[in-house]
């Protein structure tokens, strides 16, 4: 569970930046620095203040009015637009280095060494794409092969990827489906978070709107946390958002963008792997990830640990993406553990209403059970998750820390670059 806490208007809103940036003239230091107040130009810092204490005035509501995005359900607990924090984290919170990238653009030691990870990213948006991403972004894009898109920067291509997440999102819901959301009164950025704990449109819409409501909330005062950690101890912050192609805004653990590759790459491999789990064609493709490894999942209250995958409803089959040595009794009733003596690994299928019976060997493309809702589970998806050795334990829950090993290296069933 999460540990709630007060809303403190003054500590939280300490990173709020660009549209503020725009009215008020005050500079604005973006790096790294002890005490997160100094990222807030003072007429914001003021405004909270006095919203805090109950008073209104034009002047401050137009302030806040550029940081506060809409809220759904009218949740109180004011949501923030993100796309207006700067994000303070040192570089070196991540395993990935993102020194290297700076020198190669010709940053000075000097200037990288001030570098938080918001001023990496406004950077990078300026760069030109380079040949591999150039590679990736035709592969997770069929629509762009034909384009001439050697010009594009990362700000072009994120912009692009932002679009179609959220077009490849509404795409799930039929048009009276989007208007019983509109009647909750969800918004449609939250769905996301909607999608992460209950997986299909159906199971999400079926839900007793105290229900929704409460996980959106749950989610909101996650953000807030992780908003007040990056503003008052950057050191410690574990999460942090990032867009990801074909899934959308999600929080990601600090070690988790730590790949040598680029992270596109890895929704991408985990398309493919979806897709044979459950032998659906390119042409009638319409599974999806509903939770990606390393994100922050509320029903774990930490770490999510494996991949999610959602297609169908309860029952639907479930193949092997694999070659395993054996299937191995143990575990949860649900669970379908395979270990693979080649690579000396262990996936994990949870939440499965059938299993596959053990001690069989089983080769790639095997039925190897049937999807379910079993478990820690609040609507029918499979959860994969992979351990080194043999073993039927999974990783510990409630904490920041990931247990099991990263899907994402297991190239060989999660596809070719
Ligand atoms: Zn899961």
């Amino acid at each position: 569970m999460l540990i709630r806490k007060t809303f403190h208007f003054t500590v939280i809103f300490t990173l709020i930046s660009l549209m503020c940036m725009s009215l008020i003239s005050t500079a604005f230091a973006a790096s790294n620095g002890d005490n997160g107040k100094k990222y807030l130009p003072s007429k914001v810092i003021n405004a909270l203040e006095q919203k805090s204490k109950g008073i209104q005035t034009s002047e401050s509501d137009q302030i806040l009015g550029n940081v506060l995005a809409p809220s759904s359900m009218n949740i109180e607990t004011p949501n923030i637009n993100m796309d207006k924090v700067v994000i303070t984290t040192p570089l070196s919170a991540f395993k990935y280095n993102f020194k290297k990238d700076l020198r190669q653009h010709g940053y000075t030691e000097n200037e990288i060494e001030n570098f938080s990870f918001g001023d990496y990213k406004k950077a990078e948006s300026s760069w030109k794409l380079k040949k591999e991403q150039i590679i990736v972004a035709k592969k997770l894009y069929p629509k762009l092969k034909n384009v001439d898109i050697s010009s594009w920067t990362n700000a072009d291509f994120n912009n692009y990827f932002s679009k179609m997440n959220k077009a490849s999102l509404a795409k799930r819901f039929k048009q009276e489906q989007l208007q019983q959301l509109k009647q909750k009164g969800i918004n449609f950025e939250d769905v996301i978070y909607l999608f992460k704990e209950f997986h299909t449109v159906d199971a999400v819409l079926s839900q007793p709107d105290a229900k929704l409501k409460e996980t959106i909330k749950d989610y909101y005062q996650f953000k807030l946390d992780q908003v007040e950690l990056l503003a008052t101890n950057p050191d410690q912050s574990k999460y942090t958002q990032l867009d990801m192609p074909r899934y959308g805004v999600d929080w990601f653990l600090n070690d988790v963008v730590t790949s040598d590759y680029w992270l596109q790459v890895q929704s991408d491999r985990t398309l493919v792997s979806l897709r044979a789990l459950y032998k659906i064609g390119l042409s009638s493709f319409n599974g999806y990830i509903t939770n990606m490894y390393g994100t922050y999942s509320l029903s774990q209250g930490g770490a999510h640990e494996g991949i999610d995958f959602a297609y169908g409803g309860i029952g639907t089959s479930i193949y092997a993406i694999f070659d395993g040595t054996d299937v191995l009794t143990g575990g949860y009733y649900h669970q379908l553990s395979v270990y693979d003596d080649d690579v000396n690994k262990t996936y994990n299928f949870l939440h499965m209403s059938e299993v596959d019976a053990p001690g069989e060997p089983v080769t790639h493309g095997d039925y190897v059970g049937k999807q379910g809702d079993e478990g820690n589970a609040t609507g029918a998806h499979v959860h994969f998750e992979v351990h080194s050795g043999e073993t039927t334990g999974l990783s510990g829950e409630h904490d920041d820390v990931l247990g099991s090993i990263s899907p994402y290296q297991l190239q060989i069933y999660l596809g070719e670059l």
